[in-house]
């Protein structure tokens, strides 16, 4: 029999689409198996205030569908600090929460694991940042919302780089990871795709550019990541209109808008499965785990190895791809 009475669920760091729906099945399973369940606002922030909403199956209707997460989130400093941890243990024992769930990206994972370590309260953590860049899940949440509003925002600008022979380069978000470029410049039919975690040959991408136009191409599209090493797109935008004139250069910063709207049906699944596992898994005596999506099997990874391991998640084949189905 498990001890575990009431859970505690928050949101914290960067939001991404699917939070909701993965609070939902948070909520409504703890509901199923007769425990209680707080929501705490703000993540880490919530704990030190004592921002706690006692939620039952009805907190959380209609919100499946909803971006954003309605428990809202925020980065901490207070919390990283001795003190900090120590106080926000206090608060949740003295609103009696036994155990945690936390949905959040690596610095929220590891502020579950300096938690739970220090103070033994069993904590699972779900992957939930677009950036897809956590090891432990094939995918994290929001990951395919954002890419797919990516490609709805590389399609509009495809129409208007088409009818006035346009060079686009559209940045798109991933300071340390190019899931969201790489992903979304295969979807869109990006003629080239710059990450993080390659050099960008300047050159090479001229070159290319040059070997389109060569064959007849009347306009492309160029995904950066924000995170690429080159400068940003603005600055490489500048460094190709100063040596190849073919095209009419534009820029498309992508910004914000990748982290809002509804989460496609698979953020929507993979945040239900996770939620579901995750409270499972406290019922079943798991702690320090991260629960993910492993070849379509929800599986658990200790809390240390997942963020011990820095795992190169770019698809190899997709990289290669990016060029041969660009000619
Ligand atoms: P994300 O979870 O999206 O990666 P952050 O890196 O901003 O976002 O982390 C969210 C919060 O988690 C931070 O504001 C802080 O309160 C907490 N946190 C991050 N790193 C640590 C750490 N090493 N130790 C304790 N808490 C941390």
């Amino acid at each position: 029999m498990s001890r575990i009475r009431k859970i505690g669920v928050f949101t914290s760091g960067g939001d991404a689409p699917g939070m909701n729906a993965c609070i939902r099945a948070v909520v409504r399973t703890s509901v199923f198996m007769g425990l209680e369940v707080v929501g705490i606002r703000k993540g880490y922030q919530g704990m030190l205030d004592s921002d706690f909403w006692d939620m039952d199956a009805r907190s959380v209707g209609n919100i499946i569908h909803l971006g954003g997460t309605i428990l809202k989130t925020a980065r901490c400093l207070e919390f990283q600090t001795n003190e900090g941890t120590e106080k926000a243990f206090k608060n949740l024992k003295t609103k009696g929460i036994d155990a945690l769930v936390a949905i959040g990206g690596d610095g929220t994972a590891r502020g579950a694991e300096r938690l739970s370590s220090r103070f033994e309260i069993p904590v699972i953590c779900i992957p939930g940042t677009i950036d897809n860049d956590l090891y432990g899940s094939d995918f994290t949440l929001g990951f395919d919302t954002a890419t797919n509003t990516v490609i709805e925002a590389i399609d509009k600008i495809r129409d208007t780089a088409a009818s006035h022979n346009r060079l686009f380069f559209v940045e798109v978000m991933g300071r340390d990871s190019g899931c969201i470029a790489l992903r979304s410049g295969i979807a869109g039919g990006a003629e080239a795709v710059l990450l993080p975690e390659r050099e960008t040959e300047i050159d090479e991408l001229i070159e290319k550019l040059s070997m389109d136009a060569k064959n007849k191409k009347t306009s492309s599209i160029v995904i950066v990541a924000e995170g690429d090493k080159s400068g940003g797109a603005y600055h490489l935008a500048k460094l190709v209109t100063e040596k190849f004139d073919f095209y009419d250069v534009k820029v498309t910063i992508l910004g914000h808008l990748q982290r809002g709207g509804s989460p496609s049906s698979f953020d929507r699944v993979l945040a239900s499965r996770l939620g579901y596992a995750a409270v499972k898994g406290l019922l079943s005596g798991e702690n320090r785990q991260m629960v993910g999506l492993r070849g379509n099997s929800v599986v658990m990874t200790p809390l240390f190895e997942a963020l011990n391991n820095t795992q190169f998640k770019l698809e190899k084949d997709l990289m290669e791809m990016v060029s041969v189905l660009s000619i």
